[in-house]
């Protein structure tokens, strides 16, 4: 079994925009690629879990969601960098919190990390979840994962910083391997 990061698109990956819907609005993070590929060294695959619920609303539809894939995977080839895989959730929020399971695949349901687990014989005891919401931290702990971390801009939200389900809050991408390589893992 192998160890995964399991990444959350929007708003930790490329930059947020509400329903994106169009490959041109896809634009990276910052030092996504260095990121990457060093998990990618140490072993770890790098999947993406995504709710998508601008497909449940009618404003995007599936093939147009792989447009948008095909647009990030170019850009990541062009940093010399890849995915393992991506799963998506169209189901439309019903809770007003981020905490409250609504559909198993959507985030912070854990079925989509389930789904992959099963898919890329993924030991989710090993693997780590990285998000921009507590819904995010709160999928991979649903999943079982390792641990959370939460990526958010400074002055960093206190009901994050205290939620059981958040284990780290870091102000960028590109603080993320810091924690997860440095945590080590069993060979
Ligand atoms: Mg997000």
């Amino acid at each position: 079994m192998k160890p995964a990061v399991f990444f959350d698109r929007d708003g930790t990956l490329i930059k947020a925009v509400h329903y994106l819907n169009d490959p041109d609005q896809v634009t990276l993070m910052n030092g996504v690629g260095q990121v990457l590929t060093e998990l990618e060294q140490a072993g770890y695959l790098r999947i993406i879990v995504t709710n998508q619920a601008a497909i449940g609303k009618g404003l995007l539809t599936v093939d147009g969601l792989h447009r948008v894939q095909q647009r990030l995977d170019d850009l990541l080839a062009i940093e010399d960098a890849t995915i393992d895989g991506w799963y998506f959730c169209p189901e439309v929020r019903v809770a007003a919190d981020d905490e409250t399971i609504d559909f198993p695949d959507r985030k912070p349901g854990p079925g989509m990390l389930l789904q992959a687990a099963g898919d890329f014989d993924i030991s989710l005891a090993d693997s780590w979840m990285v998000g921009d919401r507590l819904s995010d931290a709160l999928a991979g702990k649903n999943a079982g994962c390792r641990g959370s971390i939460v990526i958010t801009p400074r002055p960093f939200d206190k009901e994050l910083l205290s939620h059981p389900s958040v284990d780290f809050v870091v102000a960028s991408l590109d603080h993320i391997n810091e924690i997860i390589l440095r945590s080590g893992r069993p060979i």
